[in-house]
């Protein structure tokens, strides 16, 4: 995992990832009123400055020091924020990270990394505690459904970021999905997922007692016109 974290921040250019997010996950928070956002996959900080950048009051939290220590030297690159860093499981959160967040991001197929249900209930139930009564939680996910029911055939190939990064599936079943991932410079990485549903998540965020859920559908990544690559998912608490 590590060299491919590097790779992609070497070659990623975060002014060009911004700009093929978009604004949609920032909007959803404004319209809010949402001030205090726990990121809670930080990774090497893309999102957490992000939210920096937009000035809401944010805390990174992640499984790996070595992560932190990333993102930590990118928010003072980028900008020169101080990101404020914990050292989180999400199984465990309400252990490591203090107080109550209007809202929780968790974001760049990030939740794809858990592969037992018990520990993404967990994980979700874990959320869900840490937000306010009316606080939100910001997921997404690629769209594994078209994947495994075979709407793009096992050959489709996502770019990211215009071309300097693919990914292909290398390995798809209902228990996992391994891809392929080829920068520009010839180098190939493989990762493991657990293939997400989309109704399949839906039901385990209202399972752990969020009160609505509405699911976006994301067109930015590649060029697809009739399913979406990516899946937000927007979970309200109260
Ligand atoms: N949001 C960032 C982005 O899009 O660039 C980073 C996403 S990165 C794909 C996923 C991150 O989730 C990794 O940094 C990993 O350490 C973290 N992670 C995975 N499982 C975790 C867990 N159970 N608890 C805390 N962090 C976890």
């Amino acid at each position: 995992m590590t060299g491919f974290v590097d790779k992609w921040d070497e070659l990623i250019d975060w002014k060009k990832r911004w700009a093929s997010e978009g604004d949609f996950f920032v909007q959803q928070l404004k319209d809010r009123g949402v001030e205090k956002v726990l990121d809670v996959a930080t990774g090497t900080g893309f999102h957490s400055v992000r939210l920096l950048e937009e000035g809401f009051e944010t805390v990174s939290a992640d499984g790996s020091a070595e992560m932190l220590a990333k993102a930590f030297s990118n928010g003072q690159g980028y900008g020169g924020h101080i990101l404020r860093v914990v050292q989180a499981d999400w199984r465990y959160l309400n252990r490591d990270v203090h107080g109550t967040y209007d809202a929780i991001i968790c974001l760049g197929n990030s939740f794809t990394h858990l592969f037992s249900e018990r520990d993404r209930r967990k994980a979700l139930a874990e959320f869900y505690a840490m937000l306010k009564h009316d606080g939100v939680l910001i997921l997404d996910q690629r769209n594994y459904d078209a994947l495994l029911d075979g709407q793009y055939g096992n050959s489709h190939t996502y770019y990211y970021c215009g071309e300097e990064v693919s990914a292909e599936p290398d390995h798809v079943d209902e228990g996992l999905a391994r891809f392929r991932y080829t920068f520009n410079d010839q180098s190939q990485y493989y990762l493991n997922m657990f293939p997400l549903r989309k109704n399949y998540v839906r039901r385990l965020m209202r399972e752990v007692g969020f009160q609505r859920v509405d699911t976006y559908g994301d067109f930015q990544e590649t060029y697809q016109a009739d399913e979406p690559d990516f899946f937000i998912h927007i979970a309200e608490k109260g």
